[in-house]
C-alpha cells in the first residue's frame, strides 16, 4: 500500500505530556539512549525469531546497531537492522502504544518524590527520546513483502506527520534533533560511555561512528560448567576495574519459580564495612543495565559483595518501597542469601585452608549477614571461625572441645598489646585466647550470646580466675560463701593495710589460689559492668572507654610476697611502712599490667621503686619503721 502524506494528532488526551515527561526524570536523561538500543535488539531478535518460525524467508543480517552522532547537525541517529515497520505498525506502535504505555508510566509516577523514586524507570521506551530531543524522526523499512519505507516525525507535541521515505535496507532508523540543554550528548566519548554502561552486554554490535562501543559478552548467561577460573576474574576485572582479584565466586542459574542469571564475587575488602556504598551489585534486565544502587532489592549486607544480577523477574517499574515487599524480589533475595550461604558452608567443609585464608577479607561480610539475617546465620553459624591465639583460626565447638575446663565460657582478648599479661596468663594455665579485636566483634559477641545460651564470653582481664577455681574444685555455693567468710578473717588485716597503702576504703580485694601462677596480685573486672560502661561511654560519645571501672584486686595466696604480706599484717603497727610500699607496690603494678597506671599513681610509683632500687644497691634509705 503506497504511503501517503499524512497529518495527525497521537492518541493521547493530555497535551502537556511532553513537558512533564522533559522536567521529570532530569537526573536521568541519559537514559534514552538505552531504551532506543533496547528497542533496536527487540526489533533485530524479531526478525530472526520470524526467520527461524519460518515467517520470514530472507537473510538475517549479523545485528548491528549503528550510531552516528553527528555533531555539526546536532543529531543522533540510532539505525538497526531489525524487523522494520510498516506505515500502519508505526501508526499502531508508535502513535498508540507507545504514546499510552508512556502515558500510564507518567499517570502513575508523576506525583514521585524520593522515596518513591522507580530503580530504572523501565517501560519509559521510544517516548524518552523526546526528553533530549525537540524533534524525533522514525525512518523505516518493513521487512514484510512489498512494504514501503516511511517516515514519521513528531515535533514534541502531540501532532505527528508522515510521509513516503527512500530507505532501501530492512530496518529502523530513529534520528534524534537534540534540543539546546541536551547537546552534553553530541560527543562520541559521552555515548561511547553511556553505551558501556547500560547496553554493554547487548548481544549485537553497537558501534558508535563506525567504532564497536560494547563487549557483548555476558558472562553470566553462560553455563558455569563451560567457564574457568580465568574467566570469571577477566569479567570481574572487566565489570569493576578498580578493584583487586575476587577471592571466589557464585554463579547462580535459575529459570523456576523465577529467573535469575549472575555471579556474585568475593572481593578482597577486609575492613569494608560500608553496606550503603553504590556500585558493587549491578542489576541487569535481560542484558539491559539497570542500577548499582539496589539496596532495596537484595538484604543489605549483601552489598558487601561484588556481581552483576540479571532478571526479567524484578518489577522495574514500581516504586522502592513497594520492591521490598514485593514477593517475588523477596524470594530472589533469599534464593542468593542460601546460594551464598551454601558456598560459604561448603568451602568451609571442603577447603578449610582456603577458607581461613579467606576469612581474614570475608568476615565482615559473613559477621554482618550472621548479625542482620536469622536464616543466613542459622545456616553458617557452625563455619563461624575466630582466631586463636595459639595460633591458626577455630570454631567455636572446636574451641570448647579444647578447652573443657571452662564450661560454657569462650575466653578472648580484644587488644593483643594492652592485654598481653593476661593473655599470658590464660594461656599458661592451658586455657585458649580468641582474638575478637575488629569493631564488629562486639555485636557478634552479644548476638552469639543471644543464641547460645548460657554460653558467654568473657575477657581476658575479666574474672577468669574464679571461673577456673570453681570448675576445678568445683565448691557448691555454700562452700564458696564459707570459704570467702573465712577469707575474710583470715586476710582481714591485709585488706586493711591495702585500703590504707592506696588510700581507698573501696576497693575490692579478694585472695584466690593460682599454685599454678606467679602472680602476686592482678586486676580482673567485671565483664557485665564493663560492657555497660562500655556501651553507655559509646552511647554518650566518649569514647574510648578505657577508664578502669568495677575492678577487683586479686591476690595470689601461693605466691611468696602474699605470704610475706599476710604475715606483716599480723603486726600492722610495726610494720607499717614495708606494708604500705609492698601493698602499693602490688596494687600499682596490677595496674600496670592492665595498663592503667596513670597520673599521680604513676608518678609516685616511679619514685617508690628507684627508693627501693636505692635501697637494693645500699645507697639511700627507706623510711625507718
Ligand atoms: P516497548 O518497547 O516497551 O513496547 P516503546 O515505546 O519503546 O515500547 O515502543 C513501542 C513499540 O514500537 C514497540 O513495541 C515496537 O513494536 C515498536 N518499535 C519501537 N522501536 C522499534 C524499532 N527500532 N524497530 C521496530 N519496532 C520498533
Amino acid at each position: 500500500m503506497p504511503i501517503k502524506e499524512e497529518k495527525g494528532n497521537i492518541s493521547v488526551h493530555t497535551d502537556n505530556l511532553f513537558p512533564i515527561i522533559k522536567k521529570w526524570l532530569y537526573s536521568d536523561h541519559d537514559i534514552f539512549l538505552r531504551e532506543l538500543i533496547s528497542n533496536a535488539y527487540d526489533a533485530i531478535t524479531k526478525l530472526s525469531r520470524l526467520s527461524d518460525l519460518g515467517q520470514y524467508q530472507g537473510k538475517v543480517p549479523e545485528p548491528v546497531i549503528d550510531i552516528a552522532v553527528k555533531k555539526s547537525d546536532k543529531t543522533i541517529i540510532i539505525t538497526d537492522n531489525g524487523l522494520g515497520m510498516t506505515a500502519e505498525e508505526v501508526k499502531k506502535y508508535i502513535n498508540q502504544i507507545a504514546f499510552s504505555g508512556a502515558k500510564d508510566f507518567l499517570d502513575q509516577y508523576k506525583d514521585g518524590d524520593e522515596s518513591s523514586q522507580i530503580i530504572g524507570h523501565f517501560g519509559m521506551g521510544f517516548f524518552s527520546s523526546f526528553m533530549v530531543a525537540g524533534k524525533v524522526e522514525i525512518n523505516t523499512l518493513s521487512h514484510q513483502d512489498g512494504s514501503e519505507p516511511v517516515k514519521w516525525s513528531c515535533e514534541g507535541s502531540t501532532a505527528f506527520e508522515m510521509s513516503p521515505s527512500s530507505k532501501k535496507e530492512i530496518g529502523t532508523e530513529i534520528t534524534l534533533y537534540l534540543n539546546s540543554e541536551s547537546e552534553e550528548f553530541l560527543d562520541d566519548k559521552k555515548i561511547n560511555d553511556l553505551v558501556k554502561k547500560y547496553s554493554n552486554y547487548i548481544p549485537a554490535t553497537i558501534k558508535v561512528n563506525g567504532k564497536e562501543a560494547n563487549s557483548r559478552e555476558a558472562l553470566w548467561n553462560k553455563a558455569p560448567a563451560n567457564l574457568k577460573d580465568e574467566d570469571y576474574k577477566k569479567f570481574y576485572n572487566e565489570v569493576f576495574p578498580m578493584e583487586m582479584d575476587p577471592l571466589f565466586h557464585v554463579h547462580f542459574s535459575v529459570d523456576y519459580p523465577f529467573h535469575l542469571k549472575g555471579i556474585i564475587y568475593f572481593p578482597k575488602n577486609k575492613n569494608d564495612f560500608d553496606v550503603n556504598r553504590k556500585g558493587r551489585i549491578q542489576l541487569f534486565c535481560n542484558n539491559v543495565f539497570v542500577s548499582d544502587n539496589i539496596i532495596d532489592i537484595i538484604p543489605q549486607y549483601l552489598n558487601l559483595l561484588h556481581g552483576v544480577l540479571d532478571s526479567p523477574d524484578i518489577p522495574l517499574n514500581v516504586s522502592r518501597s513497594a520492591l521490598q515487599n514485593d514477593a517475588q524480589v523477596r524470594k530472589i533475595g533469599s534464593h542468593i542469601v542460601s546460594k551464598i550461604a551454601e558456598k560459604l558452608v561448603d568451602l568451609f567443609k571442603k577447603e578449610r585452608d582456603k577458607f581461613e585464608i579467606y576469612w581474614e577479607d570475608i568476615h565482615p561480610f559473613v559477621k554482618f549477614g550472621c548479625l542482620s539475617d536469622e536464616k543466613f546465620h542459622d545456616k553458617v553459624h557452625d563455619c563461624l571461625i575466630f582466631k586463636n591465639l595459639d595460633g591458626g583460626y577455630i570454631t567455636l565447638k572446636e574451641y570448647e572441645e579444647k578447652n573443657p575446663k571452662l564450661k560454657d565460657k569462650f575466653i578472648y582478648a580484644n587488644d593483643k598489646q594492652q592485654q598481653v599479661a593476661y593473655i599470658e596468663q590464660v594461656k599458661s594455665q592451658g586455657i585458649s585466647v580468641l582474638l575478637l579485636d575488629n569493631p564488629i566483634d562486639n555485636h557478634l559477641i552479644q548476638h552469639l550470646e543471644m543464641k547460645l545460651s548460657p554460653k558467654k564470653f568473657l575477657r581476658v582481664d575479666s574474672d577468669i580466675g574464679s571461673v577456673l577455681t570453681a570448675e576445678e574444685k568445683k565448691p557448691n555455693d555454700e562452700e564458696q560463701k564459707k570459704q570467702e567468710e573465712e577469707n575474710n578473717k583470715k586476710y582481714a588485716p591485709l585488706f586493711e593495710a591495702f585500703k590504707e597503702a592506696v588510700n581507698n576504703n573501696t576497693i575490692d580485694i579478694k585472695v584466690e589460689s593460682h599454685p599454678k601462677n606467679d602472680f602476686c596480685g592482678m586486676l580482673v573486672v567485671s565483664e557485665y559492668m564493663r560492657r555497660m560502661s562500655d556501651m553507655s561511654s559509646m552511647m554518650s560519645g566518649s569514647l574510648p572507654a578505657g577508664e578502669l571501672q568495677f575492678h577487683t584486686l586479686i591476690l595470689n595466696e601461693d605466691n611468696e610476697i602474699t605470704k610475706k604480706m599476710v604475715e606483716l599484717s599480723k603486726d600492722k603497727e610495726k610494720n607499717q611502712a614495708s606494708l604500705k610500699n609492698i601493698c602499693s607496690n602490688v596494687y600499682d603494678l596490677a595496674l600496670l599490667q592492665h595498663q592503667n597506671l596513670k597520673g599521680e599513681q604513676l608518678v609516685d610509683f616511679v619514685k617508690r621503686t628507684a627508693e627501693m632500687m636505692k635501697r637494693d644497691v645500699g645507697l639511700g634509705s627507706m623510711e625507718k619503721s
